[in-house]
């Protein structure tokens, strides 16, 4: 895949899989490319070139007669209900309760009755702690509360492939540990694959089945969490983790 913002290539023919049930971290200096990433798997950002492909269907764009052809948004939408996202600053609608923020999309996207979608979402919330706050407004919980929320809501969509973007960033140091210690959970109990960002490199190690270090939107060196963090082989790993361990 090739992205540019006008004249700024940040990702220059980068090219990598993703295994079903896969957790892969992606490491590297702000300005990396990390990010962009995440948000071209989730058609937030427009690829430049090349192609995404999701269990074998194209994403953004597919090869037709020797040609790059763009995919209709209608059959792109069908594709992304298999993806969600968490982001940084957790992006829950501000005007709903807990519970409408979690039924919106399975309601709307995947038309499911609105009875079952409550039910689902409960025992979603359950998971994540949340249940006691079902009637509450986001502005009215922490941030480590709202973040909970936002991982339920993406978990409603029933995600093949889960995006977590620098997901504890935002959060005051005290509640890290609680929206880290709910993603370890469904890490354990799930075969959702992750694609994640982040600098909390401990939940890294523990969680990622590959870490994948980026320098100027290519990837310098990857491998199992324990090879990069205990032994990195590349001078600029070993700087980048002298600087945030
Ligand atoms: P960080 O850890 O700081 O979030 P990152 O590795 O995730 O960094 P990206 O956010 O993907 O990096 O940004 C990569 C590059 O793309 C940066 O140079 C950034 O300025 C540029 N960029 C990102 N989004 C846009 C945008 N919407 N318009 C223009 N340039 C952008």
């Amino acid at each position: 895949m090739v992205k540019k913002f006008g004249d700024n290539t940040v990702l220059d023919d980068l090219n990598f899989t993703v295994t079903k049930g896969e957790r892969v971290t992606l490491i590297g200096p702000s300005g990396s490319g990390k990010t962009t990433i995440l948000r071209l798997v989730m058609t937030l950002e427009e690829l430049t070139g090349g192609y995404i492909h999701i269990g074998g269907t194209p994403l953004q764009y597919q090869e037709q007669g020797g040609k790059r052809v763009r995919i209709s948004d209608k059959r792109r939408r069908r594709t992304t209900t298999d993806i969600g996202m968490v982001f940084q600053h957790f992006n829950l609608f501000p005007n709903m309760t807990v519970m409408e923020n979690i039924i919106e999309a399975p309601v709307n996207v995947m038309g499911l009755k609105k009875a079952e979608a409550e039910a689902k979402a409960e025992a979603l919330l359950d998971k994540v702690g949340m249940a006691w706050k079902k009637d509450a407004r986001p502005n009215e919980l922490s941030g480590g509360q709202q973040q909970r929320i936002a991982i339920a809501r993406a978990l409603a969509m029933d995600p093949e492939i889960l995006l977590l973007d620098e997901v504890t960033s935002a959060l005051d140091p005290e509640l890290v540990g609680e929206v880290l210690a709910v993603l370890k959970d469904i890490a354990a109990e799930t075969d959702i694959s992750m694609l994640i960002v982040t600098h909390e490199m401990q939940f890294a190690r523990d969680v990622s089945d590959r870490v994948m270090m980026f320098d100027q939107g290519s990837v310098i060196e990857e491998g199992l969490p324990d090879k990069i963090f205990s032994e990195p082989e590349n001078q600029r790993t070993q700087d980048f983790l002298r600087a945030v361990l």
